[in-house]
């Protein structure tokens, strides 16, 4: 089969210790890779995040990055009148560096496609917690999620337009191919688990029951969201009265919301379906509609500030969530905003025990959704707990899903023969290269 590109994330205290043409030779020699992008903003996350250790970097061990820091140079004129301004590192070993031109510059030299991604959270969620606690997402109680960080609500005015500027900016004065990003949108609320009393034949771990109810405990409730939610014409009174409720059923406990409890317990131990769920509670489905609405727009701006900066740029979503749609990503409906999608799943790295079932599902769900005028392309786990064998099989169980193109994840955590599976296994499932 054909694809077009192998793409390689770079952070830039990689640049820093091991130098950009060291690490471009081993990817390029190595892996086949013909793109690679620096991870421009990048939260707070111990590196390397799977394995204890660097293995092939000889400046340090480990590190750990400031939060939401932008590591190349911005023109801050463009964000005068918003409230948010972007941070800046403030190591001496990385301050004063544009490490995204020194990405671009070795791409351009090698004739290598060349990005940059805005990772989950593009503003520090540490101080907008304690400047700006009017940002951030509340729960269904009025209450911070996720705190003491907290995850910026979309539909904050303050919020879009210095989201949309940062993604402006950062095409308008950066020679880049492609900006990717894999921005937290509306929090889950995470899985509903079974906690009492269940016989242990029920059928407690349910796929989608347990995620779906677990939207209750997710965002967002804020007064912007209830404003926007009711200039679209949805009903605001409706969903919360119906994730009042779920909410409490969600988390009753034998001693909290005690007259929830056998509701909770022969929902998620029961057979029900999660059309069921869906026909009990109309604010849920509204709430997930609004949410996914709420998205849409924002992809919608953020992709006209790309192209109004740089129209050839492509703009790249990094699907990151098992379940896009209970964050507010709809594929069918961001697929005009998108020029391509990165799936970044990582089974390899955990050894793939459901034989890459999950990985091939998810490449179909998105192509579903975007269908074939836009790019797919799939993340292969380079890191510890992978082997050469299972990164070659996962090739060649992707080069069967009409994908255009590989991910690796992530050069830094990487071994060198897991790098050098990538080529082999290219060469076994007979992937070649084309523009
Ligand atoms: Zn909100």
């Amino acid at each position: 089969m054909f694809i077009k590109e192998i793409a390689a994330s770079l952070y830039p205290w990689d640049l820093a210790d091991e130098g950009i043409e060291t690490i471009a030779d081993n990817l390029v020699n190595r892996s086949n890779v013909n793109s690679i992008y620096l991870v421009g903003v990048m939260h707070f996350e111990k590196r390397p995040l799977t394995s204890l250790f660097y293995t092939h970097n000889s400046k340090r061990k480990y590190y750990l990055p400031e939060n939401s820091r932008v590591y190349y140079r911005l023109d801050l004129n463009n964000f005068k009148n918003t409230r948010l301004k972007p941070l800046f590192s403030e190591r001496d070993f990385l301050k004063d560096t544009d490490w995204l031109d020194v990405l671009i510059s070795e791409a351009r030299k090698r004739k290598l496609k060349a990005g940059v991604e805005l990772s989950h959270t593009i503003f520090d969620t540490n101080v907008a917690y304690r400047e700006y606690p009017d940002i951030l997402q509340r729960n269904i109680n009025g209450d911070i999620i996720q705190a003491p960080q907290g995850i910026v609500c979309p539909n904050h005015p303050d919020v879009r337009e210095y989201q949309r500027i940062m993604f402006y900016d950062t095409v308008k004065n950066h020679d880049v191919d492609f900006i990717q990003t894999c921005l937290l949108t509306f929090a889950s609320g995470g899985s509903v688990k079974a906690p009492w009393f269940f016989a242990e034949w029920m059928d407690v771990n349910r796929t989608y029951l347990g995620p779906l109810m677990g939207i209750a405990n997710g965002g967002c409730f804020c007064d912007r969201c209830r404003d926007k939610a009711k200039e679209l014409g949805y009903d605001w009174e409706l969903i919360v009265r119906d994730m009042s409720k779920l909410y409490r059923v969600a988390n009753a406990t034998p001693y909290r919301f005690q007259e929830e409890l056998m509701e909770n317990n022969l929902t998620l131990g029961s057979n029900l379906t999660e059309s069921m769920l869906l026909i009990e509670y109309p604010g849920l489905l509204q709430f997930l509609k609004f949410r996914i609405d709420s998205v849409t727009e924002l992809f919608k701006d953020i992709y006209e500030g790309i192209k109004e900066a740089n129209s050839s740029v492509e703009f790249r979503y990094n699907n990151h969530v098992r379940y896009p749609e209970f964050e507010g990503i709809s594929f069918k409906d961001i697929a005009p905003y998108v020029d391509s999608v990165r799936d970044s799943d990582y089974s390899e790295q955990i050894g793939a025990p459901d034989k890459f079932v999950y990985k091939r599902n998810t490449i179909l769900k998105i192509r579903r959704g975007i269908s074939f005028d836009k790019n797919i392309i799939a993340a292969i786990a380079v890191r510890p707990n992978a082997t050469p064998e299972l990164i070659k099989e996962s090739i060649k169980v992707l080069s069967t899903l009409g994908i255009d193109g590989l991910s690796l994840g992530h050069y830094d955590g990487s071994h060198f023969e897991h790098l050098d599976a990538v080529a082999q296994g290219m060469k076994e499932a007979n992937i070649t290269i084309v523009d």
